[in-house]
């Protein structure tokens, strides 16, 4: 690929020490162009699972907030609620534990709506146009105020993940827009495997299940298959061991990220840009808490329009980092991959196979 034809990745890295609302301006004016005056511009974020410590703060959501606003757009905050149950589970909770984390309506200047209605499914389904790596997922449910936003900006948190390995700007779109259905779908290939001979009985299981899919009868758990969403709720809960991930579980879940992100950003045509912060960059995802010590320094911040190259690039920058503390010795390379048992890169290679975006990029770093 000739090098004017590789996206462009700007990058405002730490080791300059300079002011991150700054950089936030002068970053942001390179992606703008994806927010037209008077849009309704969703700016999707994770918020933070209860407890937690590493999600983007508040004063850098508020700063996009506020650059959108200067180009006339109409931002505002979302995210949809989780497939496990706990304190993100429906639209109310999600709220409170945003309230909690910092995040309100003052701290961030625009409304926060959690997309998808108060239990998460209400939304539009959209066809997967095209199918790679043997992926089943031919279509994606889009939570209803992302599909009702005119542009997105996307604020990533890059960080290590148990199942993708890690997760950055196709996660944060895969995952994090569309409804409790289409989470399912994708973690439908990673449902535990069970060991009957190993249950207990204990019933902690059962009464854990949001979806009642678990039940009791002769004092050894059953599954409704038809029930389950594939939540993993039961799997992390049991210390039985009753549980497993079924082989190839992690590199197909990274496929089916990969395609339900695609669902999503066409509808968006080019109107989305992608902003990644490399910083706190634990070994697992947000929604676990606590998600670890980082396992490289803070690097910087990343924009782009391509969801691929910004992912593919803050990849790069963390396998050129020194690991940290107990990763001191670890090979470098796909450090987030390698601790949590995968290849970090088969979403972006997938999403790259699906055409959404390119691997090859040019790194522009700040002036
Ligand atoms: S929590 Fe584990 S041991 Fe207890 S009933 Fe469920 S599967 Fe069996
Ligand atoms: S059975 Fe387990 S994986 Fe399925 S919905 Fe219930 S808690 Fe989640």
């Amino acid at each position: 690929m000739h090098d004017s034809e590789r996206p462009e990745v700007f990058f405002s890295p730490y080791t300059r020490n300079r002011a991150f609302l700054r950089e936030l301006r002068a970053l942001f004016s390179r992606v703008a162009a994806a927010v037209s005056p008077g849009d309704s511009v969703a700016v999707k974020v994770h918020m933070g699972e209860y407890g937690g410590s590493a999600y983007l703060r508040p004063p850098v959501v508020r700063r996009v907030c506020d650059l959108i606003k200067e180009k006339g757009g109409r931002p505002f905050v979302t995210d949809t609620t989780t497939l496990y149950p706990g304190r993100r589970f429906t639209a109310g909770q999600y709220l409170a534990t945003a309230t909690f984390n910092g995040f309100t309506e003052e701290s961030v200047g625009s409304p926060i709506v959690i997309a998808g209605g108060e239990q998460g499914y209400d939304g539009e389904w959209v066809d997967i146009p095209d199918r790679v790596s043997g992926c089943t997922l031919d279509r994606t449910k889009v939570a209803t105020e992302i599909l009702n936003a005119d542009s997105m900006v996307v604020l990533s948190h890059v960080k290590g993940h148990p199942m993708s390995g890690f997760g950055g700007a196709i996660k944060n779109v895969a995952m994090g827009c569309v409804t409790k259905e289409s989470k399912a779908d994708q973690h439908r290939l990673n449902r535990g495997v069970i060991d009957f001979s190993k249950c207990t009985g204990c019933g902690d299981c059962v009464e854990a299940c949001s979806y009642g899919a678990m039940s009791l009868p002769d004092d050894r758990m059953v599954r409704d298959e038809e029930k389950c969403m594939s939540c993993n709720h039961c799997f992390f809960l049991c210390t039985e061991g009753v549980f497993s991930l079924p082989p190839e579980a992690r590199e197909r879940f990274s496929v089916y990220l990969a395609h339900a992100a695609a669902g999503v950003l066409r509808l968006f045509d080019s109107r989305v840009t992608f902003i990644s912060f490399v910083q706190d960059v634990t070994p697992l995802c947000d929604c676990v808490a606590p998600s670890g010590l980082p396992v490289v320094p803070d690097i910087g911040i990343l924009a782009s329009a391509d969801p691929v190259a910004i992912d593919k690039a803050s990849l790069d920058l963390i396998a050129r980092a020194r690991p940290l503390g107990k990763y001191a010795d670890a090979a470098t390379g796909d450090i987030l991959g390698n601790i949590n048992k995968t290849d970090s890169l088969i979403q972006v290679r997938t999403a790259r196979e699906l055409g959404m975006g390119n691997t090859e990029y040019r790194l522009s770093e700040q002036e």
